[in-house]
């Protein structure tokens, strides 16, 4: 079976930046869709900030087994209507793996309900990435450690609520750790949080890179069919009730109403 994922880019970096768009011609989501298409279980589309509805609807969503978010400048004008579709998409089964300075995005906040903030520095610092869950799928093929030779720091602490597992620790040059490949699931979807890929890099050229992005992609999968609408929260009334009942007692509710939100 095909995966298809989705990347979704920002893209303003690349359309405003000379030395953003000399490392990505084609855009980053362009280089990691490419990353992902050369793996034959792999069929990635991009979308991009500046498309009609920013590229996402639900019914793409719909047909989106993984949806992958790179954003940084623009966190802001991203539609909170869209936000909402990625959040229902995720809770229903849909996998969604965030990347870099996408820590901030307003989807990653919204699944994570915290601040999600760090610290940082950009000074093409060497980044090591230490493998701290090494028979976990996302570290498929991976050595005790990797290197990136040029990398913007996080540092911690950083505003995320207790992963469900952590993957990879990084250490940079200046001496800060940061939890850079941590997991969670929420609804039925399956998260991952990718640390690196700052744009001023060739982060997304490196093959290394490439199959953490791909392992990624084949781990966030969820195979189960679709949970229709996550946010259903049906009453059960008395004569439906598994075990034959009486109601009793006072009530609020009229019969049949509709729940309260
Ligand atoms: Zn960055």
């Amino acid at each position: 079976m095909t995966i298809r994922a989705l990347v979704w880019g920002e893209n303003v970096h690349e359309q405003e930046n000379p030395l953003v768009a000399g490392l990505y011609p084609k855009g980053m989501h362009g280089a990691i869709a490419e990353a992902l298409n050369a793996d034959a279980g792999i069929r990635a589309e991009t979308a991009v900030l500046q498309d009609e509805g920013h590229g996402i609807s639900r019914e793409r969503l719909a047909r989106t087994d993984v949806l992958l978010w790179w954003g940084h400048a623009a966190h802001g004008r991203v539609a909170d209507a869209t936000v909402e579709m990625v959040a229902d998409a995720v809770w229903s089964g849909m996998g969604l793996i965030v990347l870099h300075s996408g820590h901030f995005s307003k989807v990653f906040k919204r699944l994570m309900g915290t601040p999600c903030n760090l610290t940082w520095r950009e000074a093409g610092e060497r980044e090591r990435l230490w493998v701290t869950a090494p028979s976990h799928p996302i570290a498929a093929g991976l050595g005790p450690c990797f290197e990136i030779e040029h990398e913007e720091m996080y540092g911690e602490p950083f505003g995320i609520p207790e992963p469900l597992e952590t993957v990879f620790i990084s250490w940079f040059q200046g001496g800060e750790v940061f939890r850079s490949g941590v997991t969670y699931r929420r609804g039925a979807g399956n998260v991952f949080y990718f640390r690196p890929g700052h744009e001023a890099y060739p982060t997304y050229h490196l093959p290394v890179v490439h199959q953490v992005l791909r392992n990624a992609v084949k781990w966030a999968h969820n195979p189960a069919a679709r949970i229709a609408d996550p946010n259903a929260a049906p009453n059960v009334p008395v004569d439906k009730a598994p075990e034959k009942i009486e109601e009793r007692g006072p009530k609020l509710h009229a019969h049949g109403q509709e729940g309260l939100r």
